[in-house]
């Protein structure tokens, strides 16, 4: 999708801030980080939101969670413990329409989140 910002990031048109990559997904931080690891994982393939995911897609989104686990050990937040989050549509605050996993960590998390 050429007005997607982050399939912008996928193809290196934008150049975030990469923690790790790989063919099939691109792992960077968030420009607006709510914690000190705050790091966004996405798929190279655009996919609007969680609603939009197929059985085609199983592979994938394990893929994504396969990211979150190396970001973690990367930041050196794995042993202490960290959160993942896909927000899905306005009333999760979804804000950019192509899905990521929030990678939230480096304090401690509060439930049930806000
Ligand atoms: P969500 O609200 O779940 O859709 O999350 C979107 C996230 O993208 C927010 O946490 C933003 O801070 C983040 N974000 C927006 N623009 C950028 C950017 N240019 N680089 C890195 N992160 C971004
Ligand atoms: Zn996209």
């Amino acid at each position: 999708m050429s007005d997607c910002l982050f399939c912008k990031m996928a193809s290196g048109e934008i150049q975030p801030d990469v923690v790790y990559e790989n063919d099939e997904v691109l792992a960077f931080r968030d420009i607006n980080p709510q914690a000190p690891t705050h790091v966004l994982v996405i798929p190279r393939r655009h996919i609007s939101t969680l609603n939009d995911l197929t059985e085609a897609d199983a592979e994938l989104v394990g893929k994504l969670f396969l990211a979150a686990k190396e970001v973690a050990r990367i930041d050196g937040i794995a042993e202490a413990g960290y959160r993942t989050v896909m927000n899905c549509n306005a009333q999760a605050g979804q804000t950019v329409f192509h899905i990521h996993l929030h990678v939230l960590g480096g304090r401690a998390m509060h439930w049930p989140p806000g």
